[in-house]
């Protein structure tokens, strides 16, 4: 308070973020409730994170048990939580060997250490670069967003860590002329979630890891936001029938608790030894058990075949909601529960107009609204963001008339 009166007017907490004012008490499956009662569609879903929507029963007891037993412990112990967790992801992926952390990019840091690293225990220590794309997004600690390469988030913080050289998005030939004798791999997110919902197209997935295979080099895919069933299938790449060397896994695999991993093969782990890396909080047991429960769920039978229809029918409305308003509707994205709507529009007023009608989208890049709900969302969630999009749309085609006839009075 003293300090108050002395005329400190930044924010208690850090003001790096555009909050929107709103303050939730509680959430059930898809749907968000502020303490007078206001019930809102939730389709941020944490950016993606909370895939099995908020309070879902069965990751509410395998917390609420873990809690009353072992909270942390520390790595110089075993912890069994971790060793199930990876064992299951093992069997569930290409993966040999994972490290848990607590975010999206700690996975990445981790990523980027091993490439280099493997290279090393190769002999090749000069092979210490890594190519990246434009547009992408890889977290925001020094290394992830030297990796990223977006201006915007690199301003001021320099001297931007080296080792990162940047390709357009899906060009072949400019990742080809990038290859030099010091690099070290290719990173790329098979979809791009933050950079505007742009997918790779698979084959072009199929074509870095022939690249990567005829040069030597890793092929590094960040699954943070695309991971974890997202577009319909365990991990994105799948679709594209590849595997890639490293995987940095973040947000859904914790279901809104905060966890992250780096998946490799053994051969790209060479070089990642005891003492090489390590973390405080990494695969603590609280965090295990969550990442256990939701793979509990997201591994059962049926469940991705469940988010492949549910994609269907989202995507069959949203194709109907363009027809009927392509004032505001450019392009519809994405692959899965991973979409996106182009806007003629400021992507920022169609979030603002679904928010007064009750639905909380976030946006992205290239003036994109995303579309990221709890991937267990029903016909009811479906209708529900169908009508708040289609009376948001109405409502900003009436705005563009008011404008135009006042424009034409003028
Ligand atoms: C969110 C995100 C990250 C960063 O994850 P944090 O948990 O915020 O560190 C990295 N890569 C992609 C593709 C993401 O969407």
């Amino acid at each position: 308070m003293k300090k108050r009166w002395r005329g400190v007017v930044i924010d208690p907490v850090l003001p790096t973020y555009n909050r929107v004012n709103l303050v939730f008490e509680r959430g059930e499956g898809a749907w968000l409730f502020t303490r007078d009662g206001q019930r809102y569609l939730d389709f941020t879903a944490g950016i993606a994170v909370n895939v099995l929507g908020h309070a879902h029963p069965h990751l509410v007891a395998a917390l609420t048990e873990q809690a009353g037993k072992l909270w942390h412990i520390s790595n110089v112990f075993r912890i069994e939580g971790g060793e199930r967790l990876a064992n299951r992801l093992i069997e569930a992926t290409f993966a040999d060997t994972m490290f848990f952390t607590n975010s999206g990019a700690e996975a990445l840091e981790c990523a980027i250490k091993m490439a280099r690293r493997y290279h090393f225990a190769s002999g090749h220590p000069e092979r210490n670069r890594i190519i990246a794309f434009n547009g992408a997004f890889h977290g925001r600690t020094l290394a992830t967003i030297a990796a990223a390469g977006n201006a915007k988030y690199l301003e001021g913080f320099g001297p931007d860590m080296p080792g990162f050289d940047h390709v357009p998005f899906g060009d072949l030939e400019a990742v080809k002329a990038a290859i030099t004798p010091e690099t070290a791999g290719i990173l790329i997110e098979p979809v791009q979630g933050e950079g505007g919902v742009r997918s790779a197209s698979w084959s072009f997935l199929r074509e870095l890891r022939d690249l990567c295979d005829a040069h030597g080099i890793l092929l590094m895919l960040d699954e943070v936001q695309c991971g974890v069933g997202r577009t319909g299938r365990f991990f994105a790449h799948e679709w594209a029938g590849i595997t890639p060397d490293i995987m940095a896994v973040a947000k859904g695999i914790g279901g809104g608790f905060p966890v992250g991993a780096c998946l490799a093969t053994e051969e790209a782990a060479k070089g990642m030894t005891a003492g090489t890396h390590g973390s405080t909080y990494g695969g603590n047991p609280l965090a295990m058990s969550v990442a256990n429960a939701v793979l509990d769920v997201v591994l059962a039978d049926g469940f991705m075949e469940q988010v492949q229809a549910t994609a269907g029918r989202l995507r069959q409305k949203l194709a109907e909601l363009k027809d009927s308003h392509p004032q505001v509707i450019a392009e519809i994205r994405g692959e899965g529960l991973l979409l996106g709507l182009r806007t003629h529009v400021p992507n920022t007023d169609l979030i603002a107009a679904l928010r007064e009608e009750g639905m909380l989208v976030p946006g992205a890049s290239d003036n994109v609204v995303r579309l990221l709900p709890p991937l267990t969302i029903g016909d009811e969630e479906i209708e529900a963001a169908f009508t708040r999009l289609d009376a948001a749309c109405t409502k900003i085609e009436s705005g563009l008339k008011v404008a135009a006839v006042k424009g034409a009075a003028a």
